[in-house]
């Protein structure tokens, strides 16, 4: 999720990513009003003032589509779900929220807000830009008013992965009080939609106007490929429901102590054992996980006089589960945090370990099996 993306600040508590596919969006909207739509409304403006309305119209375009996330992530916040961040990316942003709704009301006051927060956005601005006399405010104002419509618009289409589409999603929830139901015919009319918008491209390339076409068509392959890959991902947690940690652990409480080398965690535990990673114990408690991934940084040289706890991982909390932890949660907890693995502790005392791989080895068999 965070690859390629830059955190650029904090507000309210959530972390605002921008992805670098943005910054070509902010390149090419700034130049297609300093050079198309400026000079066109404002036959007197001069070049550095159309680039600099651009430039201008570009970073609103990004407050707007920030004001339109930050309306989820406030919502899902009263709605007792903690906003993680929030990614600006090619096609708009996205808000990712700690867990899933548990509700259909909750998901569905939370996708509306966004598309009704553009829409107010652009009634405000239609309103001040026509009792405004100044025309390059007015001119602002009326992009703005256009583009807040437009994202509001195009966000209430009734397709997983937009905003519309969870809406759907909630209310086939509601009526069926079955969650992945509404899921499933969301992500169908998404993909619906999405294959429209390619077809739609393609005309619009037969019919001349090449530039549109393949963004329409883009933005179409974008739903139906990001409907699919929640359907996959929802499938395989349904795979996984009904088992826990204790169904796929290794049962494996083979600890290393924090004061011991990174040679003899190398020498005498990965090599011997075949292992990646090891749960770190002192006084009978995990204290850290010691992974590849840590020890890489080491130089051979100094593996000797480099002790596990200088460059283990979980330093300030482990992340721990249980053997009676749902796999899915389990998995969500991985997943959150990019770990490759978890020790999983019995009343506090190790008893093994699970990895990644294994859950994931345990979905495809159950896949190839026909199973869950
Ligand atoms: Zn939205």
């Amino acid at each position: 999720m965070r690859t390629g993306s830059l955190r650029i600040f904090r507000i309210a508590g959530i972390d605002v990513y921008v992805h670098v596919s943005w910054l070509v969006i902010f390149a090419l909207v700034t130049w297609s009003l300093a050079e198309g739509y400026y000079p066109r409304l404002l036959p007197n403006l001069s070049s550095a003032q159309a680039w600099a309305l651009g430039a201008l119209s570009a970073l609103l375009l990004f407050a707007s589509v920030l004001v339109h996330e930050l309306a989820h992530s406030l919502v899902a916040r009263t709605r007792g779900i903690e906003a993680a961040s929030i990614t600006l990316f090619i096609f708009g942003g996205v808000s990712s929220l700690r867990t899933e709704s548990t509700r259909a009301s909750s998901e569905f006051l939370i996708a509306i807000v966004g598309p009704l927060t553009s829409l107010a956005l652009a009634g405000v601005c239609f309103v001040f830009a026509a009792a405004l006399g100044e025309p390059r405010a007015a001119a602002l104002l009326g992009y703005l008013a256009l583009i807040n419509a437009l994202l509001g618009g195009f966000n209430l289409i009734p397709g997983f992965p937009l905003d519309g589409g969870r809406v759907l999603r909630a209310i086939v929830w509601q009526v069926t009080g079955d969650a992945s139901r509404g899921l499933e015919i969301a992500v169908g009319a998404g993909q619906l939609v999405g294959y429209g918008f390619m077809v739609w491209g393609v005309m619009q390339v037969v019919g001349g106007d090449a530039f549109n076409g393949i963004w329409i068509a883009v933005i179409g392959w974008f739903l139906q490929s990001a409907g699919a890959a929640t359907l996959r991902q929802v499938r395989s947690e349904q795979r996984l429901s009904g088992l826990r940690v204790r169904d796929v652990m290794r049962p494996d409480a083979t600890a290393i102590v924090p004061g011991a080398s990174v040679a003899t965690l190398i020498d005498e535990y990965l090599l011997p054992g075949n292992r990646r990673a090891l749960p770190v114990i002192s006084a009978g408690r995990v204290v850290g996980m010691i992974t590849l991934r840590d020890i890489q940084g080491v130089p051979p040289a100094a593996r000797a006089a480099t002790r596990v706890e200088d460059v283990m991982g979980g330093r300030e909390a482990v992340v721990t589960v249980t053997p009676d932890t749902p796999l899915a949660q389990a998995l969500e907890a991985m997943l959150a945090g990019d770990f490759e693995q978890l020790p999983v502790l019995d009343d506090g005392r190790l008893i093994g370990v699970l990895t990644r791989a294994d859950v994931i080895r345990q979905v495809q068999l159950r896949e190839a099996l026909h199973l869950g």
